[in-house]
């Protein structure tokens, strides 16, 4: 199994399940928002293996199952560097669909909400074309996403391609950078060090928060599904949440004092997200199992000890 953003918050998570259950994992990330420390401890596994690369270049190697993740996922990160960030999902796809054509590799890619852009139709289901901002701070990466997602359906049309597409809603937990800049991050640090919670604009506009363990079980039932199916499929949490209720439910959980103060709202933030996952439901039997409160529980845990450490 090759996983492209391996070292990355989700990928991580996703290798350890690959290994749990005995696959060969190779790691390809260029360590842009991810983090060797977080496959450190998977070193010394001999089914383990990791390289530095950047999927913008070609990659030859030989794989049975490619796991496309790479690309910062984060808007501060993915907005620093908006070129690189269009070429990662664009010449990065090319790459990793040339070598799947090669070596006859099925191919997963992690494509986004954002295909949604700012959405008018609400809860969105996968046949909605999305409302985007072709030229705005956040197209680099949800047109970036959209053109990946062309390329693999071309691949498909054109060259037979096994192709699977998952539209990931905002997923969190343990591992993601505390210097982040999304929101379960930023907001749980905040918390945890009694500064103010940064509220962008009035709070009000909303998101669907999945564990990353209910993610990577979804990425995984994709991966296996019929051959036939291809997706694209939504997955992530169906309860959906205002950034007032979420910094409440973080200064509950973490028993912090802070204040909550409101910041300029960036632009183009959408202002409703929750997906419509009866696809999902229905053709991989697969939906979350983690409540936020649960899951918060879980990712104020991590941020505590990795404080400590
Ligand atoms: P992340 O930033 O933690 O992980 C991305 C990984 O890709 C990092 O390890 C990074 O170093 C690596 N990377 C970036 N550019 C690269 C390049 N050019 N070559 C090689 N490696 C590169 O983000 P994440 O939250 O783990 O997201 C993983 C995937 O899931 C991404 O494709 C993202 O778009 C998608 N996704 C995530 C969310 C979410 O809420 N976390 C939501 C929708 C989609
Ligand atoms: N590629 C790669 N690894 C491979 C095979 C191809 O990185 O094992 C890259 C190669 O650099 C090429 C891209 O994937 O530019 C697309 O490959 P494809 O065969 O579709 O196109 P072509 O080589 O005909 O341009
Ligand atoms: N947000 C916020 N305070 C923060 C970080 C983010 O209010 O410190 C808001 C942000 O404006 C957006 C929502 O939280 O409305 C989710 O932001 P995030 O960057 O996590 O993800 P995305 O906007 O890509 O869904």
């Amino acid at each position: 199994m090759l996983v492209t953003g391996g070292a990355g918050f989700i990928g991580s998570h996703l290798v350890e399940r690959l290994l749990d259950r005995g696959d060969e994992v190779l790691v390809a990330d260029n360590f842009y928002s991810g983090m060797r420390s977080n496959v450190h401890h998977l070193l010394r596994n001999p089914a383990f293996e990791l390289i530095r690369h950047d999927v913008t270049f070609p990659l030859y190697v030989e794989v049975d199952e490619i796991f496309h993740l790479a690309c910062p996922a984060s808007p501060v990160y993915y907005q620093r560097d908006p070129v690189q960030t269009t070429k990662t999902s664009v010449h990065g796809s090319i790459n990793m669909l040339g070598l799947a054509k090669r070596t006859g590799a099925k191919i997963l890619l992690t494509s986004t909400s954002e295909v949604y852009g700012d959405p008018d139709v609400h809860p969105q289901p996968e046949d909605y074309w999305g409302h985007v901002n072709p030229i705005g701070i956040r197209s680099c990466y949800d047109e970036g996403k959209r053109c990946a997602e062309t390329l693999f359906f071309d691949y498909r049309r054109q060259h037979d391609l096994p192709i699977k597409v998952a539209r990931l809603f905002n997923t969190y937990g343990p591992r993601m950078r505390p210097d982040d800049g999304r929101v379960i991050s930023n907001f749980i640090m905040l918390a945890l060090r009694g500064d103010p919670i940064t509220i962008y604009g009035d709070g009000r506009q909303t998101r669907s928060f999945c564990f990353v363990d209910d993610m990577v079980r979804g990425l995984l039932t994709l991966m296996d599904s019929d051959p036939s199916f291809t997706g694209p499929v939504n997955l992530g949490n169906t309860g959906e949440f205002t950034m007032l209720e979420l910094a409440e439910l973080v200064l509950d959980l973490t028993g912090s004092t802070s204040a909550i103060v409101h910041e300029p709202l960036p632009q183009d933030d959408p202002v409703r997200r929750r997906p419509d996952i009866s696809l999902a439901k229905e053709a991989l039997r697969w939906e979350p199992a983690t409540a936020l409160a649960e899951g918060l529980t879980r990712t104020i845990e991590h941020f505590r000890e990795s404080a400590d450490t």
